[in-house]
């Protein structure tokens, strides 16, 4: 081992002390600016309303700062200016708030058996979302992407704006990404491996955006829950995605968990039966085998078309409740099968993460008043803290859209934590 260098320190430190001076006032001038737009914007987007005093007095920059700050974010198209806002003290001022009528951020998802494109502006409305079905499995990736981009492209066409510019894109995969944007591989779509997801869409879609941004559609699901669902989930939950595969997005203190390498959540690889049917991921009786969309399916005895699930009207899912509804006994058999094994996985991890919150999503959704009281019988029997703190089970309400406004929202959320990524650009 070398010994630490104690005769280099002093001129290190000089150097550091000079550092300012020779790189200049400009780039320190430049990051202090990024950082207060930042602040303002923050403060906007909290939705009170605060007018431009408030906002100096919150952040303790100066009235001039702010007001400086506010024009660009205005002359941007991020924010609006109305009317005077209510509760505060003396003079009152004009309240500010995100533009719901500005820039948008678009969401692209690449599922198994899907493809999805939303549309969603600063506020989080969705101005637009579409889901299509179709197998994946089969088809190349290029042209998957490229079905997608151009779905992509009818929406903005259909429901753009001149004054609503598309400030990034966010891709939903199934799989695992790294974070040049690159799909390292996806468990359920053989032949995706090392798939320049961002580049090729980027390319693809031939329109001028700042940043595109690409995650697991399980991770985007449960962002998309955390800020946009109805229900109050709170900042510590699991939302388990049950599609042809089964994914969870960890979130803890209102962060995504994603794990050292993104590799998190993969829940439909937990085992559940170690003597079960051998899985694609090399492992044997994992959750998917038991509880994922297809197996639930060919348990269920439904002939159905393959490769067509979520969001579609006449699909299998709709055909599986229809049956449960009708009190199908072999329906409903595999349905209880499916959620003890959900159960079961889902209490090994809550004993591991003390999450307070269970988000069911994707297709558990769907069949939640068939398979809830086994999930919770599990939880009940194998958690440990259940009879301590108790686990809530929540019911997600976000449908199929869960992922691809995720998506979009992730490229939102990303802006409005670093606004001058796009700031100047708009304002042009
Ligand atoms: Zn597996």
């Amino acid at each position: 081992m070398r010994e630490p260098r104690t005769d280099g320190e002093p001129e290190r430190l000089h150097r550091l002390e000079q550092r300012p001076r020779l790189v200049g006032l400009p780039a320190h001038a430049g990051a202090l600016r990024r950082h207060n737009l930042a602040l303002v914007l923050a403060e906007i987007a909290r939705g009170e309303g605060a007018s431009r005093a408030q906002i100096a007095s919150v952040t303790r920059l100066t009235r001039g700062t702010v007001s400086a700050l506010v024009d660009t974010l205005l002359s941007a198209g991020l924010v609006v200016e109305g009317g005077p806002n209510r509760g505060s003290v003396g003079r009152p001022g004009n309240a500010l708030r995100l533009n719901a009528e500005g820039p948008v951020g678009l969401g692209i998802e690449i599922n198994v058996d899907y493809v999805a494109t939303a549309l969603l502006d600063f506020t989080g409305r969705a101005r637009s979302v579409r889901i299509v079905a179709g197998d994946n499995r089969a088809a190349a990736p290029q042209a998957v992407l490229g079905r997608s981009v151009h779905m992509a492209q009818q929406m903005v066409a259909e429901s753009l704006t001149e004054s609503s510019k598309i400030v990034g894109i966010g891709v939903a995969v199934p799989g695992l990404v790294s974070s040049e944007g690159v799909l390292r591989r996806a468990p359920n779509l053989p032949g995706w491996e090392s798939v320049a997801v961002a580049e090729t869409v980027e390319s693809m879609l031939a329109m001028p955006v700042e940043i595109t941004l690409v995650d697991n559609e399980a991770n985007l699901a449960a962002l998309a829950e955390h800020w946009y669902a109805n229900a109050d989930v709170g900042d510590d939950f699991v939302r388990v995605s049950g599609e042809v595969g089964v994914g969870a997005g960890i979130v803890i203190g209102g962060e995504l968990w994603r794990g050292v390498n993104g590799l998190s959540g993969e829940l439909g690889h937990v085992t559940v039966d170690p003597q079960g049917p051998q899985c694609s991921c090399g492992g044997r009786g994992c959750l998917e085998q038991v509880a994922g969309q297809e197996a639930l399916l060919r348990e269920a005895g439904a002939t159905m078309p393959a490769g067509t699930a979520l969001g579609v009207p006449d699909g299998p899912i709709s055909a599986l409740v229809a049956r449960a509804k009708r009190g199908d006994e072999q329906t409903l058999a595999a349905l209880r099968r499916a959620g003890a094994a959900l159960g079961i996985a889902l209490s090994s991890l809550v004993n591991v993460l003390d999450v307070p919150t269970i988000v069911l999503g994707g297709l558990y959704a769907d069949v939640a008043p068939w398979i809830s009281d086994e999930v919770s019988r599990e939880l009940h029997a194998r958690a440990i803290g259940y009879h301590d703190a108790g686990v809530r089970l929540l019911v997600s309400q976000l449908g199929a859209e869960a992922a691809v406004r995720g998506a979009a929202g992730l490229v939102i959320r990303r802006i409005i934590d670093n606004p001058s990524l796009v700031a100047d650009h708009l304002a042009r």
